[in-house]
């Protein structure tokens, strides 16, 4: 469709909504990896759930299909329009009102374009704490954050994003909305719907807005940074310490050596000698006196060595720490031959996962690994680091026989091949290999009630 045509069909529009200014459009086609470059004659950013709704009965009608978009943060390619489609883009950034806090039950009610870090810093004025939180907080929206049921570096103290969501606003098919933005915990009133649209990657509809569960800020957090030889050292740490410090765990984290060294890249000074390390991040919910003494007091009871544990004497050096962590992604961007995967394992196989799959990769590809991730969580980014000129084969070969060995390994170890980014377009045809032909039926005949006439992010998941 042209943009007269275009112009004529969203008429009702404001003009602060719209545009077809391919200057600012170029920008929402491009994911943040740059991997995947679409094009769209359109962009709509709705101020209201009412124009979505109006938008999405158009859309159908008139089978335009629609990329909904948050922060455009998506590791997967899901959230940008593939090239040549005459797929318009559905930005929500303008949608982001905090429409209640609700400090009787501890819950909050938000607009999916909301930026996770102003909610976070809004509630930190109120004492209080929003459940997630990752790298990508300063751009990432709560809509992207639940269509991709977000896990991210606080995982491990209080679940993926799903299991903090009460209630849910979607506009589906026809324009349809369905609305449960109350803030109860009990509702066993048949079929939980909201569950189907939570991690849905922009499939079935428009997530518009949701009430979640808040905490307690804790009154300060301690990092620590232990260094060790082999990956079971650190998973023995992370069984003393789950057994010592329970829930005061808010985050724990695996760097392998070459995750760190390709920082040098942005100018961090890199003089870790060691194959791992981990960074573990202690909060203080119960406000326990002199928490830096209760933490090594604890620890020297474990049977760790504590020549590798450093602790972080300040609120700056915590924020040092998790700089160095958050900043592994955009080091990896500037690596030349990077295959990332971002898989679940089970911690009982974590070790033999990691020693075959790397041994066969450095066999045959003479690969270095870039490991990191929520290790707390099952959680790996096993990023395969390869040398262009290694041997003749293309770069689709060598993705394709990487991924094979890596997602081979992951099925026999009782992993997934997608923990907490998605399928988007990067894992499609993974997803295809690795899941079974039932539950692929299963979500195609649950993509059908929702979206009967595929209008909504067409070319992803499925
Ligand atoms: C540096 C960095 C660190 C990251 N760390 C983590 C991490 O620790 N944990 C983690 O889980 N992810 C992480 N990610 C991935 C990414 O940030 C998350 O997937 C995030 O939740 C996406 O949010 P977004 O607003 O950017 O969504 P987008 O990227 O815009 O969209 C993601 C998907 O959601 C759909 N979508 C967006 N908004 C809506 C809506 N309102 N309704 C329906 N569908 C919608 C899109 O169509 C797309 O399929 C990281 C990314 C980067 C770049």
């Amino acid at each position: 469709m042209n943009k007269i045509k275009l112009q004529s069909t969203f008429n009702f529009l404001d003009s602060s909504e719209y545009s077809f200014d391919q200057d600012t459009i170029k920008n929402h086609c491009v994911d943040w990896r740059g991997d995947f470059i679409g094009s769209s004659e359109m962009i709509i950013f709705p101020k209201s759930i009412e124009t979505i709704s109006k938008v999405i009965k158009i859309c159908e009608k008139k089978k335009i299909p629609i990329i909904p978009q948050g922060g455009n943060t998506s590791l997967v390619g899901g959230s940008v329009p593939r090239k040549n489609k005459d797929e318009i883009i559905l930005n929500l950034k303008k949608l982001n009102n905090i429409r209640k806090i609700n400090f009787t039950d501890h819950s909050i009610i938000v607009e999916s374009g909301c930026i996770l870090e102003n909610l976070k810093k809004k509630l930190s004025d109120h004492d209080m704490e929003f459940p997630l939180n990752m790298g990508s907080k300063g751009s990432c929206q709560i809509g992207g954050n639940i269509a991709t049921n977000a896990g991210g570096v606080n995982y491990i103290k209080y679940g993926s994003i799903r299991q903090n969501i009460l209630g849910l606003e979607v506009v589906t098919a026809n324009g349809k909305i369905i609305s449960n933005l109350n803030s109860i915990k009990k509702n066993n009133t048949g079929l939980d719907l909201k569950q189907i649209f939570i991690g849905s990657e922009g499939t079935l509809g428009i997530i518009t807005a949701a009430t979640f569960k808040i905490y307690k800020k804790p009154s300060e957090r301690t990092i620590l940074w232990f260094g060790a030889t082999k990956i079971s050292d650190i998973l023995n740490v992370y069984s003393n310490f789950t057994k010592n410090f329970c829930d005061q765990i808010s985050s724990f984290e695996l760097m392998n050596y070459k995750s760190l060294k390709i920082l040098e890249r942005l100018g961090f000074k890199i003089d870790f000698k060691k194959e791992f390390y981990c960074l573990v991040e202690l909060s203080n919910f119960q406000d326990i006196p002199n928490f830096e003494f209760y933490i090594m007091n604890k620890i020297e009871k474990l049977q760790i060595d504590l020549d590798d544990v450093i602790m972080a004497k300040n609120e700056q050096e915590n924020i040092s720490f998790w700089n160095m962590r958050e900043s592994i992604p955009l080091a990896e961007k500037k690596e030349e031959f990077v295959i990332k995967h971002d898989v679940s394992i089970p911690l009982e196989n974590m070790s033999n996962f990691i020693n075959k799959t790397d041994a066969i990769l450095k066999k045959k590809f003479s690969a270095q690994i870039i490991n990191f991730g929520h290790i707390g969580d099952n959680n790996l980014h096993y990023n395969v680091s390869i040398s262009k000129n290694v041997n003749k084969e293309t770069d689709k070969e060598i993705v394709k026989k990487v991924n094979d060995i890596v997602f081979s390994n992951t099925t026999k170890f009782g992993g997934a091949i997608s923990a907490e980014h998605g399928i988007g377009q990067l894992r499609k045809n993974d997803l295809k290999k690795y899941k079974s032909k039932f539950e692929l039926e299963q979500m195609i005949s649950i993509k059908k009630i929702f979206d009967p006439f595929g209008i909504f992010n067409p070319g992803k998941v499925f």
